[in-house]
This record gives C-alpha cells, structure tokens and sequence, in this order.
C-alpha cells in the first residue's frame, strides 16, 4: 500500500467518538507523528446510529459521516464482546445488551445465564475493535485487533468499564478490571488495531 497524501500531509485528524478515554489514547499516539486529533465534539457532530450488522459496516459509517462533513482523515471504532458458545454475542450488539439506561452488571448477567443455557464448558470470547480510517479522496482501510480469553463469574475487580470485570484474557490470572489502565492498554483489542494502523500507515515498529 503506497502512503496517502493525506495521511502523510494532513496536520489534522478526527476521531469520530464522543468518548473521551478513547480521544486520549489514540491522541497520544497520533501525536508522536505530529498529528492532532480532534474529536466530533470539537465539530459538534451528531452520533449516527449504528445501523450496520458488522463491525466494519459501523465503523465504516461513523468515520464516512465524519470524514465528509469535515474534509479531514476520520478514524472510528467499533467494538464489543465476542462469546463462542453464544455464537459470537453479543458482538455488535454490546453495549446495548446494557439495556437504556446502560446497566452492565444487568449484561454481564445474561452473558453469565446465556453460557449456562447452553450446558456446554466453553466460555471462551474475544474482544474485538475493528478501526476504519476514511479519508478524504474517497477511500478507505481497515484494521481490527483481537484479544482472546475467557469468561470468568463472579466478576472481579474495580477498573475499566462494561464487561472488563468477567474477561480474563489469555495468559493472564487476572481480569482486565483487575489491571491498571496502562497494563489493559498495553493488551488491548484498541491498542493491538491502533498498532496496526501505525505500523500500515508510518512503518512505525
Ligand atoms: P463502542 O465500540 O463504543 O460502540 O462500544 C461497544 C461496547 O463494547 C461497549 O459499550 C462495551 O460494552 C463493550 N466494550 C468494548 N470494548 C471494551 C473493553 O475494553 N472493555 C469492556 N467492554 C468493552
């Protein structure tokens, strides 16, 4: 893949995303390449709804929205939890098996009863973060990260967010609730597809 023109020139990125922990940790990266990112707060976007049946399909639609309504490179993700033997749910769906208003313990509950439905031992899953870059000549590019492991009940531990209290990746004793940001940064579906972006569009190592 040749470099694009914008992304070797554009000064300025968006992050399609209201959500201000992932603003600071892509900006952080995207920094070491001169980069700012800005957010859609900072265009006063509107949130799109999520009305694909993938990752990519939602991905894709965030960043396209934003990418044409500012003309500068726009990244989105889209991600969520993937359990095996609940055949890849709930997936695209995760954040609203939260319910409204989002109750996560309420869904980490019927991840846990699902898996019981089913009588099986598997309680293997997946985070996975699906990042789309759309730039502004149209065209687009991909990168997704993955983290196996496994469900674990009761859940543990204190930080993070959604479902980190009852994933314990592969490898690890503990829960992602159970680590530091930085340690969970350091593993992370985001973190594993934003260093596949940087390595595909900078060579970084
Ligand atoms: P979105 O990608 O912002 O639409 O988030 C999707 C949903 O997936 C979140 O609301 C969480 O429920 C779940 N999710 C995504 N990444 C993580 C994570 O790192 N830990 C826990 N839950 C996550």
């Amino acid at each position: 893949m040749g470099v694009n023109r914008y992304v070797s020139e554009a000064k300025n990125w968006v992050l399609a995303s209201h959500n201000k922990g992932k603003i600071k940790e892509i900006s952080d990266l995207l920094a070491r390449r001169g980069i700012v990112l800005r957010s859609a707060a900072d265009f006063s976007l509107p949130e799109p709804d999520e009305t694909e049946n993938s990752f990519e399909g939602n991905a894709l639609l965030k960043a396209r929205t934003a990418c044409a309504a500012t003309g500068l490179p726009t990244l989105a993700d889209d991600s969520g939890l993937c359990v095996a033997a609940l055949g890849g749910q709930p997936g695209i769906h995760s954040a609203r098996w939260a319910g409204e208003p989002r109750d996560f313990d309420r869904a980490m509950k019927k991840v846990q009863d699902g898996l019981e439905a089913t009588g099986q031992d598997d309680r293997s899953a997946a985070f996975v973060c699906v990042l789309a870059l759309a730039l502004p000549d149209g065209s687009h590019r991909f990168y997704e990260g993955r983290v196996e492991g496994e469900i674990v009940w009761p859940p543990r531990g204190d930080h993070g967010f959604g479902y980190d209290p009852i994933f314990r990746p592969e490898g690890e004793s503990r829960v992602f609730a159970e680590m530091s940001s930085v340690e969970k940064a350091g593993l992370s579906h985001r973190a594993r597809a934003m260093s596949k972006l940087m390595s595909a569009e900078f060579g970084d190592e």
